[in-house]
């Protein structure tokens, strides 16, 4: 199958979704993560529609970038972890930065002096391997985004452990959801392709796919 036909599908059911839940499809980003896929599949994503692009790894990106600096109004959002020494890089590659999780990080990504659109990962999950900020720690790193000029704090995201059934995921969503409010925080990127039409239900508005678009990854 083609992205242009994967995409159709994933629009048909993105619709559905939203329709379920009484929300407008204009409400969510699709972002297309294309990590461990070269350059050439981000254009055809590009030439089927897709805008948002998500990508993983500082390094992979920047390998890429220079094969798609010429598609207008492309977007690249960071959905990996990112390790403060290589927050520069990143500023410089990535509009949006989705996975802001330390003071450290946030001071080292304002320094760089370019206006970027940041979200703060939450962890809600107790797994050790997952990154993001505890919930308990998320209102102190509100406010110091916030107080940083060169940060533009949109929302939250969050990542739940893997389920075989997606409908275990729901309280995840539904809690970051909750979080969100709390701080008066519109954005809501959650959900992956196994599980974005409970995400969409539960008030995503950045949804982030891989599989479901370019088929399966040889590597994770
Ligand atoms: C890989 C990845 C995705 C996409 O995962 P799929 O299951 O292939 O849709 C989304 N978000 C993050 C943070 C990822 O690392």
């Amino acid at each position: 199958m083609t992205v242009k036909e994967r995409l159709l599908q994933v629009e048909e059911r993105i619709h559905r979704a939203a329709a379920r839940a009484g929300r407008r499809r204009e409400e969510i980003t699709l972002v297309a993560v294309t990590k461990t896929f070269p350059a050439a599949v981000i254009r055809e994503g590009y030439e089927a529609g897709l805008r948002d692009f998500g990508e993983n790894y500082v390094q992979e990106f920047e390998a890429k970038r220079p094969a798609v600096t010429d598609l207008a109004g492309a977007r690249f959002h960071l959905v990996g972890h990112l390790q403060s020494n290589k927050a520069r890089r990143a500023a410089e590659l990535f509009d949006s930065i989705q996975t802001v999780d330390t003071a450290k990080l946030a001071r080292r990504l304002n320094e760089c002096g370019r206006l970027l659109e940041v979200m703060i990962e939450v962890r809600l999950s107790e797994e050790e391997t997952k990154s993001g900020v505890p919930p308990g720690e998320l209102g102190a790193l509100v406010k110091l985004v916030r107080s940083l000029p060169n940060l533009k704090l949109v929302g939250l995201m969050t990542m739940p452990p893997w389920f075989e059934d997606p409908e275990r995921a729901r309280p995840y969503f539904a809690r970051l959801r909750e979080l969100a409010a709390d701080f008066s925080l519109s954005c809501l990127s959650m959900g992956m392709s196994g599980d974005f039409e409970v995400a969409i239900e539960e008030g995503a508005t950045h949804i982030r796919l891989g599989t479901a678009l370019f088929g399966p990854r040889t590597r994770p």
